[in-house]
């Protein structure tokens, strides 16, 4: 007997989404002077006309920004800072349901993730910095150094809110001032953080959100006033960015693409290994920069692995994000599901095997069933570029040296992944592979205390824990 889910939507009703917004300066809403269309990519609805940031509107923010550092913002003490923090993240856990609908409407990403990840974390983030903000002497970082001053920060879509919390919170504490532009299609969750900065009282100034494009991120990443630049997204943009910013005084920090290996030993717990998998690759649409989208498997295991991961692939849910029954939502705009599809033809066109799940997908919005490719080589685009889908590369070893080696074949280093019963052969992996964050018998584990950040192509510092805030002071960690 087959049994079957009732929808169990969240209701959209808590959250009130305005018509048109403006930029957030100096604690104001200042309007746009033209405007974008920011959709419900599971819908293609549109939710709201987004002000598109010019030059000016950049120089009108760091002005602003560079008049709070100096006359309200570096006069406050640790303590002062923190108890805004802490104001912040009591408000994001109060305002947590609106945070989760509204980030599912505007990503596409499934509620239970937006609820049950994105913004608990984003307020724990807050948290975690509020309590460092007057402790700093004991984080390990040089505090005879001051903070930078103006900080520009520029985020990608795929955790729209919580890679604003990774990047406001620390800078903030640190006794520095922001301005932050979100990414084109999912501004709306950094306006209503913006309504949150009100609502705690914090100073005009502190923190003013520019939305645009990429034209808007150039503006702050060129603007003479900035003193340092936090970027995340992807590895072209930031290499532009460090080209930009090499002949300036700025500081930088850049949190880029991946190609994560998920190794996996023919000792390992083949069961939980698969719910590690699935977990490492179809969460958050695999829109993530630390996936484990290169799956390597030992040759012993592999036909038994790939035999339950495509038994457990079929009974991903996947559709409305809002339903609180859904495992996989809808890719974050036509632009990444054209990438995905891109790159998973030139896997077919190269020789690889394809495998889909067997499900219905809706026909309005954005949308890619899980996939699988099989035979995959390392010369493959598949197995080398960054799909940022729900596209898993599958690959084997024999030896650990082996699965060492293809491991670290990549431009990335950002992330791996281990399965083996073996504490000596997670040891011994851990210490070869050349990756920032190695999770084992584990994946896409998150935690503000823990330093997050890449090798080689994934970009330069770490943001998170105490060597994150070591970024945002002049001085470096001891
Ligand atoms: P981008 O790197 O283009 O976007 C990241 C942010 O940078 C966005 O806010 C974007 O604005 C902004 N931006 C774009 N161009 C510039 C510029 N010249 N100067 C300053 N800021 C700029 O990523 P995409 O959204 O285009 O995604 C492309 C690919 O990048 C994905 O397919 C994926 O492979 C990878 N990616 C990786 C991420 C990661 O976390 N490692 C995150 C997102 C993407 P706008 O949104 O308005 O274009």
């Amino acid at each position: 007997m087959n049994f079957e889910y009732a929808a169990a939507p969240e209701s959209r009703s808590v959250v009130k989404i305005d018509p048109v917004y403006g930029h957030f300066i100096n604690g104001k809403w200042v309007s746009g002077s033209a405007h974008f269309n920011t959709i419900n990519p599971a819908t293609e609805e549109v939710l709201s006309s987004i002000a598109l940031g010019s030059a000016a509107d950049v120089d009108t923010a760091v002005k602003a920004a560079r008049n709070a550092f100096d006359k309200s913002w570096s006069k406050l003490s640790g303590r002062e800072r923190g108890k805004y923090l802490f104001r912040i993240a009591r408000i994001m856990q109060e305002r947590a349901r609106e945070f989760a609908v509204l980030e599912t409407l505007d990503n596409g990403k499934p509620i239970r993730e937006s609820r049950d990840v994105d913004v608990p974390l984003s307020a724990a983030h807050f948290f975690y910095h509020a309590g460092w903000a007057d402790k700093l002497e004991y984080a390990g970082v040089d505090t005879t150094t001051a903070p930078h001053g103006v900080v520009g920060q520029i985020i990608p879509w795929n955790f729209p809110l919580l890679m604003l919390a990774w990047k406001v919170a620390p800078a903030l504490a640190t006794g520095n001032t922001v301005v932050l532009k979100p990414a084109e299609t999912t501004s709306l969750t950094a306006l209503l953080f913006a309504q949150v900065c009100q609502q705690a009282g914090l100073p005009d100034g502190v923190v003013n959100i520019v939305t645009g494009d990429g034209s808007t991120g150039s503006a702050i990443v060129n603007h003479p006033g900035i003193d340092k630049i936090a970027f995340t997204g992807s590895t072209e943009v930031g290499k532009l960015i460090a080209r930009a910013v090499a002949p300036t005084n700025k500081s930088l920090t850049l949190e880029l693409g991946g190609k994560g290996a998920n190794i996996v030993f023919g000792d390992a717990a083949i069961d939980e290994t698969v719910e590690g998998i699935v977990n490492g690759i179809f969460f958050n649409q695999g829109h993530v920069c630390c996936a484990g989208s290169r799956l390597i498997l030992q040759e012993s295991v592999a036909d038994e692995v790939l035999e339950k991961l495509k038994r457990r692939m079929d009974k991903i849910r996947v559709g409305d994000p809002l339903d609180k029954n859904t495992d996989l939502g809808a890719i974050n705009s036509a632009e990444q599901l054209a990438k995905i599809r891109e790159l998973t033809a030139a896997g077919e066109a190269e020789g690889a095997g394809r495998w889909s799940a067997n499900c219905a997908l809706p026909t309005n919005g954005f949308w890619f069933a899980p996939t699988i490719f099989t035979g995959v080589t390392q010369a493959h685009r598949i197995a080398r570029e960054e799909i940022f889908g729900p596209v898993l590369s599958v690959l084997t070893f024999r030896t650990p040296a082996e699965a060492i080696e293809k491991a670290n074949n990549t431009p990335f280093g950002l992330s791996a992944g281990i399965w083996s019963e073996k504490g000596s052969n997670i040891l011994w992996a851990t210490q070869q592979l050349r990756a920032g964050v190695i999770w084992a018998n584990t994946f896409n584990k998150f935690d503000p205390a823990s330093p997050f950040g890449g090798y080689k192509e994934s970009g330069w510092g770490r943001e998170g824990g105490r060597h994150g805030l070591s970024a945002y002071l002049k001085g470096s960690a001891k």
